[in-house]
């Protein structure tokens, strides 16, 4: 389905992905596991192009000089050289790290806004499907973004990146700064939305416990490096992966 090869971004001579080749096939949920400045979000905008739009963006202002290397492909073709919205078009859909609803628009307005590339009855179907999920959003469906917590804005977020009908879903750090219960629940949904739509997902997060356990295979990032890739099996019988990211508790089991 998704098979980057090489793929190298600087900032300026910042190397902040550094050589990565990554794979996500049909139907999978793959995780990408790294600490604070690993490079997850820089991936995540390369998979989905708007590392273009940011270097567009920093050339025009004669801002920073941004380098992207390697190639992108996705069922079969080279999408390297695709804008954002011509990725989205073929599917691939990111929901950003920090959520970025539209905080004066309602639940409702928000979901709707997603469903752009949808025609009205697949927006109506997924809305229902969205609403399955996520009962809390029919609940809060008037609500302004803004006024939502921190968990309700990420099932948000989700929902409308789900509006927008991918196939191949980026999720960039969704639980940051969510509790336990509603990291549990959103995994949860997650696999479910998966296993529903049939969809592809890559998911980033910095810490695995809460994603490993949906996660088929994953890989971990250190300095915009890959250092350790695998199913979930082989990265959870692999001490170093044990004690580096399940914390020291897991380390001892
Ligand atoms: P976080 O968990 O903090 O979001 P991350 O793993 O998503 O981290 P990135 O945001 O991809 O990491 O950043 C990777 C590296 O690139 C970091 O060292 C960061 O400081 C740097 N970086 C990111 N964006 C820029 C930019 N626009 N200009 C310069 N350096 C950047």
């Amino acid at each position: 389905m998704l098979e980057a090869s090489d793929l190298m971004v600087f900032y300026e001579n910042m190397l902040a992905l550094n050589n990565i080749n990554i794979r996500c096939a049909q139907g999978q949920i793959v995780g990408v596991f790294g600490a604070n400045s690993a490079g997850k979000s820089t991936l995540m905008y390369t998979l989905s192009g708007i590392m273009r739009d940011i270097q567009k963006k920093e050339q025009m202002a004669g801002g920073e000089r941004i380098t992207i290397l390697g190639d992108v492909l996705y069922q079969g073709e080279n999408i390297s050289r695709l804008k954002p919205s011509q990725r989205a078009r073929k599917g691939i859909v990111l929901c950003p790290e920090r959520r970025r609803i539209f905080s004066e628009s309602s639940v409702l307005e928000n979901l709707k806004i997603g469903g752009y590339l949808a025609s009205p009855a697949q927006a109506r179907k997924t809305l229902r499907y969205v609403f399955d999920i996520f009962p809390a959003l029919e609940k809060l469906k008037k609500r302004v973004g803004g006024f939502l917590s921190g968990g309700e804005q990420q099932m948000l977020a989700i929902g409308r990146a789900i509006m927008a009908q991918p196939k191949l879903l980026l999720l960039d750090e969704p639980l940051m700064g969510l509790s336990p219960l509603m990291q549990a629940m959103l995994m949860r949904a997650t696999r479910e939305i998966r296993d529903r739509m049939d969809i592809s997902i890559i998911v980033t997060e910095q810490y695995a416990r809460p994603v490993f356990p949906i996660v088929d295979y994953a890989f971990i990032l250190e300095n915009g490096a890959a250092v350790m890739e695998g199913t979930r099996e082989e990265l959870m019988d692999n001490p170093d992966v044990r004690s580096a990211y399940f914390g020291v508790e897991e380390s001892h089991a």
